[in-house]
């Protein structure tokens, strides 16, 4: 089941952005620690209500050197294709002006449900600068304020009311769903021909299409999967289709539907920081991840060409130190015949349960050999282990006191349930939580 969107739109200056980091708060981005991950703030998940949601704010996708309005038209758009709900953002200070009317008439025409807000209305006495609003016709307008983290309750609750309702995922759980991810012409689209185009592959139906990607779902020896195709989709002829930050902000909603996402590298441009902000964004959705090299064909090798690009690798993405690395050729095809046993093998332990009593043994050997840190004469306490969940393994460690869990010490537990258990392939989420 994916994730719900929300889309914030709106003219310069209403407050989006502050909306934004208002909604998705002061969560601790798991990547955001590591080393060599750039965030890019203009999508990210927040929770209302007990469900998890993603939010884009639209004004920080810039298209090109448009004219100001053209960008905003285009930003709306963009709201319009990607989101399951719309705030549309206004400033209660400016009144209704010209530039909020275009926003208006593009979200007439459209299908999605539309929540206005008019932000700025730090206290009470202003709310009556909304009731102007009204005349966009969009409903009832709900007063917040950004600065002052007000309204907001309401407003996310009126947008809840338009989420999808759950149980519209299309495929059994047995499907091993991925994706293909990376820059244009790293030869994503070659390797899904590639794959499609194996022995004993059979190709069930093309093009169950969805709003935003291809489907394609294939059988081989008995197991199902489905590719998730964006680049597919790309050529509808809009402006803003080519603009780096929506071809990111597909490949993040083909990551939400995935189980598994094949990182794709060109081996003859290397690495670049583009490649690293994409990677970054699947491991922090919690995906089972798969490198591939591609292009492999292209370069002067000797016997140590692989372990040094492997080596390159591991530098760059220190937080997928799990993800395993294929080298192939999409267009010699050699090697591709790797691609699906990695992908059964990450999805594998991307599911993996452990039981419950090995896991605690694990746990109280790594202790007797690394004694938990201290803080201020206090010192961790580790009383219990259990999992929590699958896709990705999470486990809770249930503690004396979270806080003196310290980040390298986590690290050491999750290196020892990896040697225990395997996860090659996975990421694993591990919380310490007090014990009641
Ligand atoms: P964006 O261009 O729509 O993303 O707008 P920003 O979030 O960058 O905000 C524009 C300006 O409005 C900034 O100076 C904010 O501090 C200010 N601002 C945002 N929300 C509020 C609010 O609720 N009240 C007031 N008084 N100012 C706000
Ligand atoms: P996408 O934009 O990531 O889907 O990339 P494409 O699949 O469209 O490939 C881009 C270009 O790279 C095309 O010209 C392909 O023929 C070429 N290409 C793809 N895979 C390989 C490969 O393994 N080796 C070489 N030499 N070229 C490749």
């Amino acid at each position: 089941m994916p994730k719900p969107i929300i889309a914030i739109v709106g003219r310069p200056n209403v407050g989006k952005s502050t909306i934004f980091n208002r909604i998705v708060g002061e969560r601790v981005s798991i990547v955001e620690d590591i080393p060599g991950v750039t965030r890019d703030r203009i999508y990210s998940s927040g929770e209302w209500l007990n469900t998890d949601f993603n939010i884009i704010d639209t004004g920080g996708i810039d298209i090109g050197d448009e004219p100001f309005i053209e960008q905003i038209k285009h930003q709306a758009e963009i709201a319009i294709d990607e989101a399951d709900v719309i705030i549309f953002l206004t400033n209660g200070r400016d009144g209704i002006t010209g530039a909020d009317e275009e926003v208006a008439k593009i979200l007439y025409k459209s299908k999605k449900p539309v929540v206005l807000a008019v932000n700025k209305i730090d206290n009470p006495d202003m709310r009556e600068l909304v009731y102007d609003f009204y005349a966009l016709g969009f409903g009832e307008p709900f007063p917040i304020s950004g600065t002052h983290g007000l309204g907001l309750g309401d407003l996310l609750d009126e947008a809840a009311k338009y989420f999808p309702k759950e149980g519209e995922e299309q495929y059994s759980d047995e499907t091993i769903k991925f994706s293909l991810i990376g820059r244009p012409n790293v030869g994503k689209s070659s390797l899904v021909n590639a794959l499609l185009g194996e022995e004993r592959v059979i190709v069930s139906n093309i093009a169950g299409t969805t709003r935003d990607a291809i489907d394609t779902k294939f059988t081989k020896e008995d197991k199902e999967y489905v590719v998730i195709d964006t680049a597919g989709m790309r050529k509808k002829g809009k402006v803003y289709e080519s603009t780096e930050k929506y071809s990111v902000l597909r490949a993040l909603k083909a990551i939400e539907r995935s189980d598994v996402v094949l990182v794709v590298l060109n081996a003859e441009e290397g690495i670049i920081e583009q490649d690293k902000r994409i990677a970054g964004y699947a491991h922090e959705a919690g995906k089972a991840v798969v490198i591939v090299v591609n292009k492999w064909d292209t370069v002067e090798k000797d016997e140590k060409t692989m372990k040094q690009f492997e080596q390159k690798i591991r530098d760059h993405f220190l937080f997928l130190d799990y993800a395993p690395i294929v080298f192939l050729s999409a267009k010699t095809k050699k090697r591709t015949h790797t691609l699906l046993p990695m992908i059964n093998l990450a999805s594998e332990n991307h599911s993996l349960r452990a039981e419950t009593s090995v896991i605690n043994d694990v746990i109280m050997d790594a202790v007797a050999m690394n004694p938990t840190p201290t803080h201020n004469g206090n010192r961790l306490k580790i009383y219990y282990t259990t999992q929590v969940a699958v896709k990705p393994p999470t486990f809770v460690v249930f503690v004396n006191d979270p806080e003196l869990m310290h980040f390298s010490y986590e690290r050491f537990l999750e290196n020892k349930l990896r040697e225990a258990f395997g996860f090659e392939g996975t990421p694993i989420r591990i919380i310490a939580r007090a014990r009641k």
